[in-house]
């Protein structure tokens, strides 16, 4: 793929070294902690404050062996690339919206980190993995991840194995605002088995996987994707199935556990929204489930 040169104006919060502003307002007692929470969230009521302040409390330790720094070189870059891969999932967006009469396309913002960071959600970290957020309609992405991705999970890795990472996070966000998580999760309320509540969520990964492919099928030619790439998201994609995992951390595999579907689900739902670019295709419920 071809990212250099191309549109940047996605919505970017780079909370990478940003980790001596923390330590610094912890360091300064609670007036300090205060003064980072307006910061951070625009000046909340106190009753608001009080439960974020004990989750900032708990991250303290966390924070003050954090060394602030410079961006080097290459996290700039690895910034620069992310924007792109954004803003192109905005535009892909943007259009299937507009065409599919869904209403307008409430952009995400992505938050790139290092070590550590708090979300609406609850606190993130390198382990935790690229994730999105419905509360703060954020995604947040440690890049150290797609280290792991490469170290734990033998994936071959490459640029267009992030890309794919974001823009299934990115599907995540449409599900929120077409309203198919909040409908899942009602329904995983009501299910009789953790073994159903699973397979809900099995359904909602790998509708995520078909938005991802989705956008890889409408911006191929624009970032000049080629069969190279593709084979890098399907590796990816192979890497992060339940039963790929489960066999490298517990040596067996139990079906009925899997979150986000086998390798073969997950290679076969990108490469769907690829190849077709129908999002009527997208009915991954009464397919999988
Ligand atoms: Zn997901």
């Amino acid at each position: 793929m071809k990212w250099r040169g191309k549109r940047q104006s996605g919505n970017i919060e780079d909370r990478r070294g940003m980790s001596n502003k923390g330590r610094v307002a912890i360091g300064g007692g609670a007036i300090g902690i205060i003064i980072l929470l307006f910061q951070i969230f625009g000046g909340d009521t106190g009753r608001q404050l009080a439960p974020v302040l004990e989750q900032l409390n708990q991250q303290t330790q966390v924070q003050q062996t954090a060394e602030s720094r410079k961006l080097t070189q290459e996290e700039k870059e690895i910034g620069q690339f992310v924007d792109v891969i954004l803003t192109s999932t905005d535009e892909v967006w943007t259009k299937i919206f507009r065409k599919y009469e869904l209403g307008v396309y409430q952009k995400p913002t992505l938050v790139l980190f290092s070590q550590s960071t708090q979300s609406a959600c609850g606190g993130a970290s390198a382990a935790t993995g690229p994730f999105y957020c419905p509360a703060d309609r954020k995604l947040y992405i440690d890049m150290d991840f797609f280290k792991k991705l490469r170290t734990d999970f033998g994936a071959k890795g490459g640029d267009f194995a992030v890309a794919y990472v974001i823009a299934h996070e990115v599907g995540h966000h449409v599900q929120t605002l077409l309203g198919t998580s909040q409908k899942v999760h009602k329904a995983q309320q009501n299910s009789r088995s953790e073994a159903e509540a699973n397979r809900y969520s099995v359904a909602l990964e790998l509708q995520a996987d078909f938005y991802s492919g989705l956008w890889a099928h409408y911006s191929k030619d624009y970032l000049e994707v080629n069969r190279g790439d593709i084979e890098e998201a399907m590796d990816a994609a192979r890497a992060v199935g339940d039963d790929a995992i489960q066999k490298r951390m517990q040596g067996h595999i139990v079906p009925d556990s899997f979150t986000h579907g086998s390798s073969k689900q997950r290679m076969k739902w990108f490469m769907k929204g690829f190849q077709t670019g129908d999002l009527r295709q997208h009915d991954t419920f009464s397919e999988e489930l």
